[in-house]
């Protein structure tokens, strides 16, 4: 799916014939503020998002919707069947963080909002801002983009607790249909990988590497372990190399590493490819993985370019056009209605979002203005006490100062 004709009306985002979303200069777009520091980010962050659409001579027509705390106070309800409703509705939607309910029900409101809407694509890019405090020597080499699968793995909730009547049951049954040994309190968790959901993941990638410029996709993997789950993911990504791509994009062992003009596609093993993202970070790229690697390959890169307080995100569809954008932290309730915390990681969020609108001029906008504002000195708390002789300000003046370089 690419992104986008503009047709010049405040109202719902659409999803055009040719797959394309459809955007008006003034789209409706649902928000959840989120728990915890949600009151104090998402305000800020909305005031930059609604100065970088001005500044273009578009606006959006924000929408409320409840999720987590403030969904359950006023509803009863952690998640309430209206807020699904308005993000399948007008496809793009945007959120801070949610509080994980202890005892209501979900694993994660997080995970369900993935699962009900079949987000299949966690999307986390990583780069380095100038003057963000990082723990290596050479973060402006990191520019990596993190597509992560969503619905399936070992993440997929299919597991069972050790000592349950359903746990003996499973092991019973292994034991008995292919005479595997499990001991018996062991709790037990199945790791699906399918050839549908490894390929809509691994195209996406393919096609936001094409429609981007990037030059190199690797699929990460643990297949030299785990034969049939993530060996099949590696198998599955070349075969759509060669069947979809191959006017574009070339595997490695295709071309021995001389892709020409075309997207490079070679794989790494997991810990291996942790390592080099690590010492060789110029060499990686676009980046598609499953859903656990994913999960420590995001947090991993992130912590070379200022940690959780700035990193973006995304889960989409690209076949439905939804798409939910999100802060990558969680709500640090200790800190929520200080005006202290960083709100970067929303902010980014909604520069990714413009991006996937088309509205790649305010998104640039705003990360000029991230960048001016810390290359300035004026960060929050997390930076500060990293960075000799920062002015520390607060959330609220952190946002304005962005504004100010808008
Ligand atoms: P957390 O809320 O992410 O906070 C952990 C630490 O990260 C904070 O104490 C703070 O570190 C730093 N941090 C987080 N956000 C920051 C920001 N905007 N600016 C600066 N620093 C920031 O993780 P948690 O304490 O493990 O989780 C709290 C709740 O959030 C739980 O209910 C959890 O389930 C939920 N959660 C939600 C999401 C989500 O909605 N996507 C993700 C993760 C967790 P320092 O204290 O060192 O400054």
């Amino acid at each position: 799916m690419r992104a986008v004709a503009s047709v010049h009306m405040a109202d719902k985002i659409t999803l055009g014939a040719d797959g394309a979303l459809v955007v008006p200069d003034e789209p409706i777009i649902p928000f959840v503020e989120g728990d915890g520091i949600g009151i104090d980010i998402w305000p800020a962050a909305k005031s930059v998002l609604d100065a970088a659409a001005a500044k273009h001579g578009r606006r959006i027509a924000w929408l409320e919707v409840l999720a987590g705390e403030k969904a359950y106070n006023e509803t009863g309800d952690w998640l309430p069947a209206d807020t699904i409703s308005a993000f399948d509705e007008h496809l793009i939607g945007i959120k801070g963080p949610l509080t994980t309910p202890v005892g209501g029900g979900f694993r994660s409101l997080n995970v369900a909002i993935r699962q009900i809407m079949d987000l299949y694509v966690c999307l986390r890019p990583v780069r380095w801002f100038r003057g963000v405090p990082s723990p290596v020597r050479e973060p402006h080499l990191v520019d990596m983009v993190i597509f992560r699968e969503n619905t399936e793995d070992i993440y997929a909730g299919l597991e069972v607790p050790s000592g349950s009547p359903e746990a003996a049951r499973l092991i019973e049954l292994l034991h008995d249909a292919f005479g595997w040994e499990i001991r018996a309190d062991a709790g037990v968790g199945i790791k699906p990988v399918s050839k549908f959901g490894s390929q809509r993941l691994q195209r996406a990638a393919l096609s936001y590497a094409l429609r981007r410029g990037r030059k190199r996709v690797h699929w990460v993997h643990k297949g030299n372990i785990m034969k049939f789950t993530e060996g099949a993911f590696r198998g599955w990504g070349y075969e759509l190399v060669r069947e979809e791509f191959a006017d574009v994009a070339v595997a490695w062992e295709d071309c021995g590493g001389d892709a020409g003009d075309k997207i490079l596609v070679q794989d790494t093993i997991a810990d291996i490819a942790l390592q080099q993202v690590l010492t060789r970070p110029a060499e990686f790229d676009v980046i598609a993985t499953m859903n656990l690697n994913g999960d420590y390959i995001s947090d991993a890169l992130a912590a070379q370019v200022g940690g959780i307080g700035i990193a973006p995100g995304a889960n989409i569809n690209y076949v439905t056009g939804h798409g939910v954008f999100e802060a990558t932290h969680g709500t640090a309730p200790r800190y929520a209605g200080q005006d202290k915390v960083n709100p970067s990681s929303v902010l980014l969020s909604g520069a990714l979002m413009f991006e996937h609108l088309g509205w790649q001029d305010a998104a640039d906008d705003i990360i000029a203005a991230v960048e001016a504002t810390i290359g300035d000195g004026i960060v929050t708390y997390d930076f500060a006490r990293l960075t000799e002789g920062a002015t520390e300000v607060k959330c609220s003046e952190f946002a304005a100062a962005i504004i100010d370089r808008l």
